[in-house]
């Protein structure tokens, strides 16, 4: 199948970290979420987390600059040389078209966007708990989010700071501003396929499936 680079597009809240996660293991390549990288970097403590910290509890977006370094830091690992699945970036112009000189020739194979109202997205976001540990998503009647413990690591479920109704609004605006654009990017090399991520996270899964499966059969 080459290498796999995949793009998986859509509102926060779309689903793209909870399918990630499973697409990942599926096909055996590393999630790349730079939301994930940001927010490790915050809870560390280092540098870039101390600069970065406002802008993500404000839910706007970081510098693409900065985006594109941990981006480009990230594909000189190993296990990238086998694929990657890529969640929460591209999310500008200025991305996708250094994600291209990044890449090279062997690019982006697929961009998947998750289709979901935004009404649908605004809900699951004031819903969505998380663990600070291993980034476990559940949604706020789970037992794990009510008693604050994780099933996976024993971590502490929260709410982030950035899926409160504030921040909810500005990411939504970044993202109709900023990120929607990216679909005719991908349209236009041919390489956009839309799936309806309104349904169960399975039954999208299987979706996602199907398509890469029938593109890259092995
Ligand atoms: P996410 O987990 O993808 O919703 O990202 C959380 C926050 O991290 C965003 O609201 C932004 O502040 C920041 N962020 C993540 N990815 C990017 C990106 N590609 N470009 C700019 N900011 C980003």
């Amino acid at each position: 199948m080459g290498r796999l680079i995949l793009v998986v597009l859509g509102k926060q809240g779309a689903g793209k970290g909870t399918q990630c996660k499973r697409l990942a293991e599926r096909y055996s390549i590393p999630h790349v979420s730079t939301g994930d990288m940001l927010r490790a970097a915050v809870k560390a403590g280092t540098p870039v987390g101390r600069d970065v910290a406002a802008v993500l509890e404000a839910g706007e977006l970081v510098s693409d600059d900065l985006v594109n370094r941990l981006v480009e830091e990230r594909f000189a690992q190993s296990d990238a040389a086998a694929g990657a699945l890529l969640d929460g970036f591209p999310r500008t112009f200025a991305q996708a078209e250094a994600l291209e000189t990044i890449l090279g020739e062997d690019g982006v194979k697929l961009c998947v966007n998750l289709d979901v109202p935004v009404e649908l997205v605004a809900q699951r976001l004031s819903a969505r708990r998380v663990c600070v540990e291993c980034g476990a998503i559940y949604t706020d009647t789970d037992p794990e989010a009510v008693s604050g413990r994780c099933s996976v690591c024993g971590g502490s479920v929260v709410q982030r700071a950035d899926d409160r109704p504030e921040a909810i609004r500005s990411r939504l605006e970044a993202y109709e501003r900023d990120t929607a654009p990216l679909l005719d990017f991908y349209r236009d090399r041919d390489l956009l396929v839309s799936v309806d991520g309104a349904r169960a996270p399975d039954e999208v899964t299987a979706a996602i499936v199907a398509v890469i499966d029938e593109r890259f059969a092995s």
